[in-house]
């Protein structure tokens, strides 16, 4: 008897050949990046000093098809194509009409789908000549893919994690240092803004906001290093669009369509890299879909936050970006989902929901990770607690097929594995997790310290 087909594989010669480019099929261009002295729309000098050049054009370009250099994609082979696979049983066990499939990132060498922006990042700036690059981590899924790009192309990688991540999470930071990067605790006392924090909170657990300010005053004093991002701008959305083109041609090898489109949201871009491919055809007239956006109850960016022009970091030194935003000095609760823990969101996703081309839905963190062990225990892979959001909608989405008996195709982003967040699924066993609503004095907050007002 022949086996019902599992998993759906592509030889390394359907690696995309380009990046997609979202913005060429939007109905409106996305609003002005401003200048955060001036207010003025940034042009490529102001950003020079961060950014290498390459960078900096896919940042504003409007070209629907940018070509992935052959480096890139050598480099993408070690894991990519990655495999989509359909659960058979969770479907089975949810006894539902609904086929559910999930593609994933868990098997790229950092375990998610970060480097495959931190690849095509170190690239570019390896070949402008950047001898290093200093960033931020929140969890350390960031810092360790970067590392390991820096690794892979010659780079010098420096990485300010986030304090409370530095003193919790020890394997990330052993992971990032095997790579060879120099990692050090945000606040640090090598910024000066770190050294302000510091002198205001001895004690602080440090935030992505906060360590973002750092790695950037660390880029503007050298002429050796550049910057880097691991979400939230439009080249990184960009680089992460080889998942959905994969996943486009996977899907059809199933012989499917998707109907439901389900991702979970930090900064946007594990969402934006399996979504924009599709809803561009969306967008061009050519297929429907409904795409849910989830983020954290604990950082409710799209679902409550305000859409306005905002900092990406909390010592205001970064372009004014249009987002989702709970506030430039947000510090979020402790959740498990380090990498949901931001205040902002992507430009590119926050101007889609605002249009209504997208859905955004909060989930609070025992219901995640309930969905999170159901999905380990029956697909026997453990997901990192940011992609249990994903499922857990999911989940809810074959549920509600099951009630209409409707046959609903569902795909969602496994966007990287568990194998460093146990201590997480130890806490979420004991039952020791706690749900965080977020005050609505903090959106009021938020609405009251917008820059541009
Ligand atoms: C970083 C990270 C996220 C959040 O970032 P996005 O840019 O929203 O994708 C989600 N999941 C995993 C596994 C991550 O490493």
């Amino acid at each position: 008897m022949a086996l019902k087909q599992t998993k759906f594989v592509l030889g390394e010669d359907r690696i995309p050949r380009s990046f997609y480019n979202i913005v060429a099929d939007l109905p409106e261009p996305p609003a002005p990046v401003l200048h955060p002295g001036t207010g003025q729309p940034v042009g490529p000098d102001d950003l020079s000093p961060l950014f290498p050049m390459a960078l900096i054009g896919q940042e504003v370009s409007t070209e629907r098809e940018i070509e992935i250099p052959e480096p890139v994609r050598q480099a993408y082979a070690l894991y990519r194509p990655s495999p989509l696979y359909r659960a058979h049983r969770l479907e089975a066990a949810l006894d539902t009409p609904a086929h559910i499939y999930y593609k994933y990132e868990g098997v790229s060498p950092a375990g998610s789908h970060k480097p495959n922006t931190a690849l095509a990042q170190a690239f570019y700036n390896k070949e402008q000549g950047t001898k290093r690059l200093a960033t931020e981590t929140g969890a350390g899924q960031w810092g360790s893919a970067l590392a390991f790009a820096g690794a892979y192309f010659g780079l010098e990688v420096k990485v300010y994690m986030v304090r409370a991540s530095y003193d919790q999470k020890p394997y990330r930071r052993n992971l990032m240092e095997v790579y060879g990067a120099e990692v050090v605790a945000s606040p640090s006392m090598t910024t000066n803004y770190g050294r302000k924090v510091l002198a205001d909170d001895p004690d602080s657990p440090g935030s992505l906001g906060i360590a973002i300010s750092e790695a950037v005053e660390d880029t503007a004093g050298r002429e050796d290093t550049k910057y880097s991002l691991g979400s939230v701008l439009n080249h990184v959305l960009l680089h992460q669009t080889v998942i959905g083109q994969e996943a486009m041609e996977q899907m059809a090898m199933a012989g499917e369509k998707p109907d439901i489109l389900i991702a979970c949201a930090g900064g946007g871009s594990n969402f934006a890299g399996l979504t924009f491919p599709f809803i561009g055809q969306k967008l061009r007239g050519e297929a429907d879909y409904r795409v849910i956006a989830v983020e954290p109850e604990a950082a409710p960016s799209m679902t409550r936050g305000v859409y306005a022009y905002d900092f990406g970091d909390t010592g205001q030194m970064t372009p004014l970006v249009k987002m989702h935003t709970l506030g430039h000095d947000f510090i979020p609760e402790p959740i498990h989902a380090g990498g949901l823990r931001y205040h902002g969101m992507s430009p590119l996703v926050s101007l889609l929901k605002e249009r209504g081309i997208i859905e955004a839905q909060a989930v609070h963190q025992n219901a995640s990770f309930a969905a999170g062990v159901r999905f380990a225990k029956l697909e026997g892979i453990l997901p990192a607690p940011e992609p249990t959001h994903a499922i857990k909608v999911a989940i809810d989405e074959a549920l509600r097929a099951k009630a209409e008996g409707k046959p609903t195709v569902i795909l969602f982003n496994l966007c990287g594995h568990g194998h460093f967040d146990l201590s997480a699924y130890e806490r979420y066993l004991a039952g020791d997790l706690e749900d965080y609503e977020l005050p609505q004095s903090r959106i009021e907050h938020a609405q009251a310290t917008l820059p541009m007002r």
